[in-house]
């Protein structure tokens, strides 16, 4: 056996979680209905949330036979609360295929995946804790792990294919079933997402990663950095009140109230002029993220000159005391915050 192998399992053999769906370490596996019932429930959901919905189900529905022949209605009431109810269906599903093989679980990883809703996670996780199959067990507590130990520099998700080869390599022929849940112990007490408890780990003196830094794995994919826009609007205030405008119904922000602008959201160049002849004077910048790009809104007071041609175009003086009702997005909210900050 691999030597971090061996300091792992001896970890697990003192600091294995006691949890009602294990065997202790070392003894036979646990029952195969009771892992996949904890190992469906897990998914995306929390040990603590977990316990009572698991003890609750074996209680009502003590065999996969018993929850094979439960109304679809009893399960998904019972499963109210956990969340993900296609997982509730999924168990359903399974359970009665299992049944209609008698009862017992396929005992390989392969014949696992083939039950209704068993994924690769899953059908892995199963064929190791409950049959002790040497199989590569990979969730995202045993992905930070093992990013770690081996320092993987390359990003998610390419880095998948590499961890689940390290996994591969790394889980012995003796006790899969302990190695796989001693690894998922290990990312959820000691090699956590912030401040990893390396002192404390068996593995530090095969960790690669703590010395180079084990929060910087797994190395994160790259944010696209999104273009920046420039765009004007223009604030115009009137007696207590502002001009507001209403935007064409196609485009950003379609149909919505707004502060007129120089259309950065159809040319993108910010070179816009404003919307009649005056003088303007710059209040400051608001930014903005978009889907597909940033927006610097330079906010333009108007300071003079003729509003006369304001009553041609489509929009109306709005009360600056309840510009709170006028429904404006939030681009144009922040904006008009700004504004009322600075003139008063
Ligand atoms: Fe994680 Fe630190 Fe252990 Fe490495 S030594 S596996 S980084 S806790």
């Amino acid at each position: 056996m691999d030597a971090t192998a061996k300091h792992l399992l001896d970890w697990y053999d003192v600091h294995a979680r006691s949890l009602p769906w294990r065997s202790p370490p070392g003894k036979p596996p646990p029952e195969p209905y009771r892992v996949w019932l904890s190992e469906v429930m897990l998914q995306q959901t929390t040990v603590a949330a977990v316990g009572p919905y698991f003890a609750r189900f074996l209680e009502r529905w003590p065999t996969v036979e018993a929850l094979a022949a439960a109304d679809d209605a009893d399960v998904m009431a019972a499963w109210a609360g956990l969340g993900y109810y296609a997982r509730a269906r999924n168990l359903l599903a399974c359970a009665r295929a299992v049944a209609a093989r008698g009862g017992a679980f396929p005992n390989s990883e392969d014949g696992l995946r083939a039950l209704p809703g068993l994924g690769a996670y899953t059908a892995a996780a199963v064929a190791a804790i409950a049959f002790d199959r040497r199989a590569a067990v990979v969730d995202a507590n045993v992905e930070r792990v093992v990013a770690r130990l081996y320092a993987i520099s390359e990003a998610l998700p390419k880095a998948r294919a590499t961890i689940r080869a390290r996994v591969e390599e790394l889980t012995p022929d003796k006790r899969p079933g302990d190695f796989a849940q001693a690894m998922m112990d290990l990312g959820s007490a000691v090699c956590t997402v912030r401040s990893p408890r390396c002192l404390l780990c068996p593995l530090q003196m095969d960790c690669q990663g703590r010395i180079a830094g084990p929060e910087s794995f797994p190395v994160k994919p790259q944010k696209k950095l999104k273009p920046v826009r420039q765009g004007q609007a223009y604030w115009i205030e009137r007696d207590g009140a502002v001009w507001l405008v209403t935007r064409p119904g196609k485009g950003m922000l379609g149909g919505m109230r707004s502060l007129p602008d120089d259309g950065w959201s159809a040319r993108g160049d910010g070179s816009g002029v404003g919307p009649l002849d005056g003088v303007w004077r710059p209040l400051g910048t608001v930014r903005h993220s978009f889907t597909h790009f940033d927006l610097e809104l330079q906010l333009m007071l108007y300071s003079g000159g003729n509003l006369a041609r304001l009553a041609a175009d489509k929009g109306e003086w709005w009360r600056m005391d309840q510009l709170e009702e006028a429904g404006l997005p939030t681009l144009f909210a922040k904006a008009a915050r700004l504004a009322l900050a600075i003139e008063g």
